[in-house]
């Protein structure tokens, strides 16, 4: 017989981590900036008693456990209080990301067969023309104030402020196994239909504990965190419920997130840690190169975490040196919850030059508990942890996907257990990743591997770049050789030999671009990543000068 512990078996569940924010931290600030203008302030407490009352507007609509609640929304206190009592009431939380086709919105909405459509105003026109096609939702709500309801014609249109006022203030939550699925993403599927990626109430605890982690994210009470990072996107990193579970200050900039409007927003509420993909960042950098009177280190900004796209050196530098703020960089992906690895120094590095600092920081980080970490071959042969030997990585533990909604894709887990990323990488000695590429946009010349992420990052180092891209274009001799594409930088002029001479001092000769041209801007994801598809296709019959 085995002997088991004798410690008590209470469920991870979602509700908790609310229950403790609003009993231990019940006043800390909680602002959203609005949709329909404004800046909106409630508290932990008063994000409990939305979510209470959620739960019970479920029921009333008839949403029972298990049934996917679909949301149309950015960062707000009304989003926020869905994530608790949505979950809570065991329901699940179907964040849709706006961005998307609306064939893709039509697609996933119906897949996930979401019983309740909450959307915030801005995606009233987007809604009415969906509506037609969306088979199983009953209710839609506008989460909107009664002054600012849409007028438009889809059925059961509701209000929530009038939803949720009609509501009682508690609300037991109910208790059940921790596995059970709490909240659902779908990727982006640049190739192919969105896949459904389904947390459960145990992957979602677990992970949160460890972003407290001071060698992680190390979330805390202190901290007056702007959560960048959409909602709609991997559950923001897992923010919202780590935060919860510390009491965090949150500052959410609903669909603010100009230049401009994050700067503003930073001051004002004096945000000491903010999360965000690059593309965020270079919007702030290009409205503070158009302002140079304006101080980034007064913000007294300490942390970014970065992550969803590599870092490049260009960026890292800019946050260290005129912010005074340390980079926190991340690798994951929404199959993993999100967080896989995370940068921080080690003691040993505190000798280092700043150089050899810089080049440690530059990897997109070391495993975390929780993550296994594997590197193999084309062959499936695994490959070691040296720094140079490059595989697809695949990663297995408590928060990574083990399939996909309804099957999806078929089984995307190797016999071990562990999940195929679709990345390729390196891991140094250390068990630093380095991420070379996802598999599907690595360029084969010659049959060796040139890391565009390298490429990209060294030319978002010439003063005159604001971003970079490279792809691969079909070459006679090399099978493919790289093509760069530049956007300069606002009032910079720049031609292709100035960056071909800069290249030359940062990258393998090899690797040099076979060509470089200009464009006004790149076109990005749904969840702001270089969109490479559409670069392949629109530079398909480019003619390099070598070929
Ligand atoms: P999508 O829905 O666009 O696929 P994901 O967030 O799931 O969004 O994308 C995950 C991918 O993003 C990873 O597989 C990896 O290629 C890329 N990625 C994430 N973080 C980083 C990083 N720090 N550096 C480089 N690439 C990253």
């Amino acid at each position: 017989m085995p002997l088991y512990g004798l410690m008590q078996d209470r469920p991870l569940l979602i509700s908790s981590l609310i229950e403790h924010a609003a009993r231990f931290h019940p006043d800390v600030d909680i602002v959203s900036r609005l949709p329909e203008g404004g800046t909106h302030r409630t508290t932990w407490a008063g994000i409990r008693r939305d979510a209470c009352r959620i739960a019970h507007a479920l029921k009333q609509l008839g949403v029972g456990e298990g049934e996917r609640v679909g949301t149309l929304a950015w960062n707000s206190h009304r989003h926020l209080s869905m994530y608790f009592g949505v979950s809570g009431a065991g329901s699940v939380l179907h964040t849709v990301n706006p961005r998307l086709f609306a064939e893709q919105i039509e697609y996933i909405v119906n897949h996930a067969e979401d019983q309740v459509l909450f959307f915030d105003i801005t995606f009233a026109p987007l809604v009415e023309k969906l509506a037609p096609k969306l088979k199983t939702v009953r209710s839609y709500v506008a989460m909107s104030s009664r002054e600012h309801m849409p007028a438009i014609d889809v059925p059961q249109l509701l209000c929530w402020d009038e939803l949720l006022d009609a509501q009682p203030d508690e609300f037991t939550w109910p208790e059940f196994d921790e596995r059970l699925a709490s909240s659902l993403c779908y990727t982006s599927g640049t190739t192919g239909n969105p896949k459904g990626v389904l947390y459960s109430h145990r992957s979602t605890v677990l992970h949160s504990l460890m972003e407290l982690a001071p060698d992680t994210f190390g979330l805390n009470s202190a901290e007056t965190v702007m959560l960048i990072v959409p909602m709609f996107h991997a559950n923001a990193w897992g923010t919202p419920y780590a935060a919860a579970m510390v009491g965090t200050r949150l500052v959410l900039p609903g669909p603010h997130l100009d230049g401009k409007s994050v700067h503003e927003l930073m001051a004002q509420e004096k945000v000491t840690f903010s999360q965000g993909v690059p593309t965020v960042w270079l919007m702030l950098f290009q409205y503070l190169d158009a302002h140079p009177e304006l101080d980034p280190k007064a913000l007294g900004l300490k942390r970014v975490g970065i992550g969803g796209a590599a870092v490049s050196r260009a960026m890292l530098e800019r946050f260290e040196q005129q912010f005074g703020a340390e980079v926190v960089q991340g690798w994951g992906m929404t199959e993993t919850s999100p967080i896989g690895v995370v940068s921080k120094l080690l003691p040993r590095h505190a000798g280092l030059d700043e150089e050899a600092l810089t080049q440690v920081k530059l990897k997109q980080g070391r495993g975390v508990w929780g993550v296994d970490l594997k590197l193999v071959d084309d062959a499936g042969e695994v490959q070691r942890w040296d720094g140079v030997s490059r595989g697809h990585l695949r990663v297995r533990g408590p928060w990574i996907a083990s399939g996909y909604f309804k099957g999806e894709g078929g089984s995307p887990i190797d016999e071990d257990g562990f999940f195929s990323t679709g990345d390729v990488a390196t891991i140094d000695p250390d068990g630093y990743l380095q991420l070379v590429d996802r598999a599907k946009d690595v360029i084969k010349s010659g049959g060796e591997w040139i890391s565009s992420i390298d490429v990209e990052n060294a030319a978002m180092g010439h003063p005159a770049v604001a971003e970079a891209a490279i792809i691969g274009v079909a070459h006679p001799k090399w099978q493919e050789r790289p093509l760069l594409i530049v956007v300069p930088r606002a009032g910079h002029v720049v031609d292709r030999a100035s960056i071909l001479d800069f290249l030359a001092a940062r990258v393998a000769k090899w690797w040099l671009p076979d060509d470089v041209v200009f464009v006004s801007e790149l076109p990005h994801t749904a969840t702001g990543k270089l969109l490479k598809t559409k670069l392949r296709e629109q530079f398909r019959h480019h003619v390099l000068p070598t070929a």
